[in-house]
C-alpha cells in the first residue's frame, strides 16, 4: 500500500490518566485508558473501532484530535506529526478534524440558535467575509443534512434526538473537514433513527470525500458503515481487519465473542453464543500477559504471562493472541 493512501496514522499512542490520592493529591496509580495502540485509516474508507464500554476507546478518539494530550506515541495526518504541532498550527489542523459526539443534546449549546451553532466553526476559522455568507453557508449545510433554513432560528430543545444528531453532523461538516471522528454518533438515538443518521453520514461521505473513525461498542452498528473494522479491550487492540474478513474469520476469542452476540436475523443459521465470565478488569491494574485472559474461553498458561505480539496474519488482518501463533 502506498503511504499516501493513509491518511491518518497512530503509533503506539498511550494515554494514562493519574490516580490521585491523599491530602497532597499525589499520584499512586495511572488509568492505562490507551495503552499502545498502533494503526491508520486510509483515505475515503470508515474504520470502525469497537469495545465494550471503558475499553478506551473514545479516549483514543480524543486523544487523537488533540482534545486529550497523549502520554506517548504519534498521531500523523497529513504529514504532520500532531503531538508536535503547537497551538496555531494544531487550530489550523482542527479545521481538517471534526468530531461527532455521542450526546447531541448535551453537545450542543441550549442557548444557542441552530444557526450559531452549526456557524461557530465557520467563525473560529474565519470562513465567511460577512454574517450574511456565514448564514447562507449555514442554510447550505443544514439543507444539505435534511435540515430546512427554517430551523435556522430555533435552539436544541426544540428538535427530536435524530434531528439534534444531523445538526452535531451540520457543524462538523461546516468547516469542510477531511477526517471525521464519531463517537458512538448513534448509540443515544432509536434503532429506526441510527439507521437514518448512518445512512445519512454514508451519502455525506460520497459528496465530501471524508474519512471516517467510527467509534461504537456494538460490532452490528458499524457492520453497514465499515471499510474495515478494529476491535478494542482494555485499552489495547486485538484485531484489526477489513470488515468483511472480521465477520467471516474473526480470529481473536474477544472478536469472536462480540459477534456470537448480534442476533441473527435467519432462525435456520444456528450459532454458538460465547458467553464471557466476569467483568471487563479495571484498567489501572489490568491483567498480566494477554489482558483478556481472565475472561478468554481458550486461556492457556502462557497467556497470564506473555503479552502476545499484535501482528499481521495475512492481506493486512491483524490480531494479538498465542493462539494463533503456532497456525
Ligand atoms: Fe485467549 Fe490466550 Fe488468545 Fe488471550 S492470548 S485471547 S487469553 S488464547
Amino acid at each position: 500500500m502506498a503511504e499516501d493512501e493513509k491518511l491518518l496514522e497512530i503509533k503506539n499512542l498511550k494515554k494514562y490518566f493519574p490516580v490521585k490520592e491523599g491530602v497532597f493529591r499525589r499520584t499512586v496509580a495511572h488509568v492505562k485508558a490507551v495503552d499502545d495502540i498502533t494503526f491508520h485509516i486510509k483515505k475515503g474508507e470508515t474504520l470502525g473501532l469497537v469495545g465494550e464500554s471503558g475499553c478506551g476507546k473514545s479516549t483514543a478518539g480524543r486523544t487523537i484530535l488533540r482534545l486529550l494530550e497523549a502520554t506517548a506515541g504519534e498521531i500523523w495526518f497529513e504529514g504532520k506529526n500532531l503531538v508536535d504541532l503547537d497551538k496555531k498550527e494544531l487550530r489550523e489542523m482542527r479545521k481538517e478534524m471534526q468530531i461527532i459526539f455521542q450526546d447531541p443534546y448535551a453537545s450542543l449549546n441550549p442557548r444557542m440558535t441552530v444557526a450559531d451553532i452549526v456557524g461557530e466553526p465557520i467563525d473560529i476559522h474565519n470562513l465567511a467575509s460577512s454574517k450574511k455568507e456565514r448564514n447562507e453557508k449555514v442554510a447550505d449545510i443544514l439543507d444539505t443534512v435534511g435540515l430546512g433554513p427554517e430551523y435556522m432560528k430555533r435552539y436544541p430543545h426544540e428538535f427530536s434526538g435524530g434531528q439534534r444528531q444531523r445538526i452535531g453532523v451540520a457543524r462538523a461538516l461546516a468547516v469542510d473537514p477531511s477526517l471525521i471522528i464519531a463517537d458512538e454518533p448513534v448509540s443515544a438515538l432509536d434503532v429506526s433513527i441510527q439507521a437514518q443518521v448512518i445512512n445519512l453520514m454514508q451519502d455525506l461521505q460520497k459528496d465530501f470525500d471524508l474519512t471516517y473513525l467510527f467509534i461504537a461498542h456494538d460490532l452490528s452498528v458499524v457492520k453497514h458503515i465499515s471499510d474495515r473494522v478494529a476491535v478494542m479491550y482494555l485499552g489495547k487492540l486485538v484485531e484489526v481487519a477489513d470488515k468483511k474478513e472480521l465477520f467471516d474469520d474473526p480470529k481473536h476469542p474477544y472478536t469472536q465473542s462480540l459477534l456470537s452476540a448480534i442476533p441473527v436475523a435467519d432462525p435456520t443459521y444456528e450459532t454458538e453464543r460465547i458467553i464471557l465470565e466476569g467483568d471487563v478488569p479495571s484498567p489501572v491494574d489490568p491483567p498480566s500477559g494477554c489482558r483478556f485472559h481472565p475472561r478468554c474461553p481458550y486461556a492457556m498458561d502462557i497467556c497470564s504471562e506473555v503479552e502476545p505480539e499484535f501482528k499481521d496474519y495475512g492481506d493486512e488482518h491483524f490480531a494479538a493472541c498465542h493462539l494463533l501463533e503456532d497456525e
